[in-house]
């Protein structure tokens, strides 16, 4: 198949950690790669946003990227890119007139309502994939949420327009129906992991270690719960807690999520216990979830959660907030613990239950290594993913999908 995805902020060759950039970029980069292996032939379109980037790069066989020129060649908040999405949609419909796609396949909503858009012109299926959802954003978040006021509706737009929606856990899909998205429209397909770089540590359990490293791993955004995760270190004495993610090193002082969370760890008087390194490449990752006891998964809330995957693939067993995608991905009591969500005593207590039992936590590790290898790698994900295409090739609209902007 010639798959077209359409990726618009979360470029698959973007650096990882910073506030857009995390989940969507290696989710995007490597399912491409998966379906390529395949046999399929990918094209991502992605917004150029710098000067300097080739309209067109070839990322590895059979995938490659394209920078759509929309809007300013320059980053902009994903929060803010809406009013680019017609620019964004003329250049797909260009683009797909004269070289039509089988499927298309969009990551996030505005990715869905650009392809919509595009495909209204030239009757192609388009598969939809959320990895976030404004109703749930709104509840969190509440005033707090920038996205743009249309959002919510145009998500309904998109969810309805699109041939399949390929939710990334179960708890999506009851937020779609309560949406009012037909259920039998939704599969589910899990994120993935990359099993070649996440695996367990070779050789004999290490000895316990002191202070017991906890780790957190992810974009330096409130909702990811790293406010929750030093409160709980403060009702645990002994241990220390790694945080990965947000700008690099040398601009973590700027970061104003930093300056906040600094304050949290001098109020808790913990600060000499936390160590904040900032962006780690991809690759460096395996190693340092490696090193800790535990990883701590923490958020809000979660359309899916790849770093507790990470984790369990390391072997290292996993502390989650009991929320989206995590529900399906962490089983409680054999791959790790569920915690309420913004509970930081919760959190600390299920901390403490793993910390206390050294030979519970090897055994969890060896069970989310296991569950991992069968049901995670990016093949099977590949494959379900492809089956989706398929029905949804199977069930065509006779039409081409409305219009959803403009
Ligand atoms: N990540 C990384 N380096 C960092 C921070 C994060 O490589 O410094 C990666 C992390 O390993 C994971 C992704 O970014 O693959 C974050 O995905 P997740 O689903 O946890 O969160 P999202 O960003 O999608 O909300």
């Amino acid at each position: 198949m010639k798959v077209a995805m359409v990726s618009e902020h979360a470029s698959p060759l973007a650096t990882l950690g910073g506030v857009d950039a995390g989940g969507q970029n290696v989710h995007v980069a490597a399912l491409a790669g998966a379906l390529a292996d395949r046999g399929h032939d990918v094209v991502v379109y992605t917004r150029a946003d710098s000067s300097d980037l080739p309209p067109r790069v070839q990322m590895g066989p059979g995938v490659a990227v394209d920078h759509v020129p929309a809007g300013p060649a320059v980053q902009v908040a994903k929060d803010d890119l809406l009013p680019y999405m017609g620019e964004f949609a003329d250049v797909l419909a260009m683009r797909w007139r004269a070289d039509p796609p089988d499927v298309v396949h969009a990551h996030f909503w505005m990715s869905g309502v650009a392809s919509i858009n595009a495909a209204a012109t030239c009757g192609v299926s388009v598969l939809q994939t959320f990895h976030a959802l404004g109703t749930v954003k709104r509840r969190w978040q509440g005033d707090a949420d920038t996205s743009p006021a249309a959002r919510i509706e145009l998500e309904r737009h998109v969810a309805c327009a699109a041939s399949r929606i390929i939710a990334t856990c179960t708890d999506e899909v009851a937020e779609l129906s309560a949406m009012g998205v037909p259920v039998g429209h939704v599969d589910v397909v899990p994120c993935g992991v990359d099993l070649s770089l996440f695996t367990p540590a070779a050789g004999p359990a290490r000895p316990q270690r002191r202070p017991p490293r906890l780790l957190i791993v992810g974009r330096l955004v409130p909702r990811k719960g790293v406010e929750e995760a030093i409160r709980a270190l403060a009702l645990i004495p002994d241990a220390e807690l790694v945080v990965v993610g947000g700008p690099g090193a040398d601009e973590l002082d700027q970061d104003p999520e930093v300056v906040r969370l600094r304050q949290v760890m001098a109020e808790c008087g913990v600060a000499q216990r936390v160590r904040l390194t900032g962006h780690l490449p991809h690759e460096d990752l395996p190693a340092m979830i490696r090193s800790s006891d535990v990883l701590l998964a923490v958020p809000w809330y979660e359309p899916f959660g790849i770093t507790a995957l990470e984790a369990m693939a390391c072997g290292v067993p996993v502390v989650a907030s009991a929320v989206g995608g995590m529900l399906d991905t962490v089983v409680p009591g054999v791959t790790g613990l569920l915690a309420a969500s913004r509970d930081p005593d919760s959190i600390a207590a299920a901390i403490e239950e793993l910390l206390s039992d050294e030979h519970r936590r090897a055994a969890m590790g060896r069970a989310g290594a296991e569950r991992v290898r069968r049901y995670y790698g990016w093949e099977q994900v590949a494959e379900r993913t492809e089956e989706s295409y398929a029905r949804a090739l199977r069930h065509q609209p006779v039409s081409s999908p409305q219009r959803v902007l403009r």
